[in-house]
């Protein structure tokens, strides 16, 4: 299992290298003894935005090499807040590319309030308290787990 995880983390950091760890202090990445690629920024979402979120970061992948600046794009820090995916990111790129990357990520904030957290599915309902969306399906197995889910406001 541990094994499984870190083949499919290696590629996807291969593919998206801005998703491996890095430390705070100094932006180097984390060596790979260390980080064993059991993590990385992915994982900081929900498993149901998995899909859609990567699908945005491919996104992010083209414009950053259509502008040679893949290297340049680092993620500060990935969170769900309020119910939506937020990238906080840095990194000194040219211009257009810097609106380019901002405008698809400030979108995919939107926009991941429109996917179940669970499933990825199309999300109608969200829960109460501490809020996330849910589709109906997940809604209710949240409620058997003594979440309150309500149907959200348009
Ligand atoms: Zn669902």
């Amino acid at each position: 299992m541990k094994l499984l995880k870190a083949i499919r983390n290696l590629k996807l950091c291969h593919r998206y290298p801005f998703l491996r760890p890095r430390r705070v202090w100094d932006g180097k990445v984390i060596p790979i003894w260390t980080w064993k690629a059991q993590w990385t920024w992915l994982d900081s979402f929900p498993d149901g935005w998995h899909k859609f979120i990567l699908s945005q970061l491919e996104e992010v992948r083209k414009v950053l090499i259509e502008y040679g600046e893949l290297k340049n794009f680092r993620i500060l820090d990935a969170k769900e807040k309020y119910g939506e995916a937020r990238i906080y990111w840095t990194g000194v790129l040219e211009k257009t590319c810097y609106d380019k990357v901002n405008d698809i990520l400030i979108q995919m904030e939107i926009d991941s309030w429109n996917f179940c957290s669970s499933c990825g599915e199309y999300a109608t309902m969200e829960s109460k308290g501490y809020i996330l969306p849910f589709c109906p399906e997940c809604a209710k197995h949240a409620r058997q787990k003594g979440i309150k889910c309500v149907a959200k406001k348009e």
